[in-house]
């Protein structure tokens, strides 16, 4: 029996088209998953609200990570507590979940952004300023969608106005960095969390994973800089090209030996498939 494996993944732009948030024909291949065995673990800067949506229409049953790494949620009963315990990570019962925050609640993160923005002199907007029309104008998310985005807990996205300089960039991330946040790059907007990331809340999961599942090799997909802490933490690093087909240089740099794929769900389809054959044969 070849090793088992589980899968951590991106949704915008990896498993889900960039432009349109679709994932095509992926379904056969979440059903070969399911069949036999395979988590999948969708680790996302969207919103539980967002997830919950994309969980319930992909029928997924495990466990995720919600707001670039703010949050991981596990389906009460999928680890023994015992397991998660003896981890020691302050679980809460939430609904039907495990929960542990590792995020910052979200009225502190937008009284941060008011702060730098000012001190840093860059004209931006932070999602907690746009209304309903003006979330779907920026993100081609249809109205559901745009509801379920307003709905966060751990992690502001703002837009940079008009051009800026890397100067002032670098400076308006000190100054998060000052107030124990940090700033990265999603694919549309910039995001400003607590001290957390994807790859912090997936090794959290792993741990689980090996001493529960004894699950050895951990696949990670991803396409943007907020994606770089879950592709170094995984076994196997999957790089998805951007919409223009290049790739982002930053996780090149950082991950030389990334393997990369075409951009979103049919790239995802083709390196998952193309894993699981190389597994087996
Ligand atoms: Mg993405």
């Amino acid at each position: 029996m070849p090793p088992k494996v589980a899968i951590f993944s991106d949704l915008d732009g990896t498993l889900l088209r960039h432009h349109d948030y679709t994932f095509a024909d992926v379904e056969p291949l979440l059903q070969e998953l399911r069949d036999r065995g395979i988590p999948l673990i969708l680790a996302s800067s969207k919103t539980r609200a967002e997830i919950e949506y994309y969980r319930k229409m992909m029928r997924l049953a495990d466990p995720f990570i919600v707001e670039n790494g703010s949050a991981i949620f596990v389906p009460q009963g999928y680890f023994q507590e015992a397991c998660m315990r003896q981890w020691k990570a302050p679980f809460r019962s939430c609904d039907e979940y495990a929960c542990l925050e590792l995020g910052r609640p979200y009225d502190d993160l937008v009284q941060v952004l008011n702060e730098i923005r000012s001190e840093a002199d860059i004209s931006l907007i932070g999602f907690h300023e746009m209304d309903e029309d003006q979330i779907v104008r920026h993100t081609d998310l249809n109205q559901l969608q745009a509801r379920l985005a307003a709905r966060r807990e751990y992690d502001e996205p703002f837009l940079i106005l008009g051009r800026t300089s890397p100067a002032k960039m670098t400076n308006l991330k000190s100054l998060a960095a000052q107030r124990g946040c940090k700033i990265v790059q999603g694919g549309r907007f910039c995001h400003l969390t607590g001290r957390t990331d994807k790859g912090r809340a997936a090794r959290i999961l792993m741990r689980f994973y090996r001493a529960a599942q004894e699950i050895k090799t951990f696949i990670g997909l991803g396409d943007c800089e907020n994606d770089l802490s879950l592709l170094e933490s995984v076994d196997v690093p999957i790089l998805m090209a951007n919409p223009d087909g290049g790739f982002n240089a930053q996780v090149l740099r950082r991950i030389p030996y990334v393997r990369r794929a075409p951009a979103g769900p049919e790239g995802w389809m083709q390196s998952v498939t193309r894993f699981l054959q190389y597994q087996e044969s």
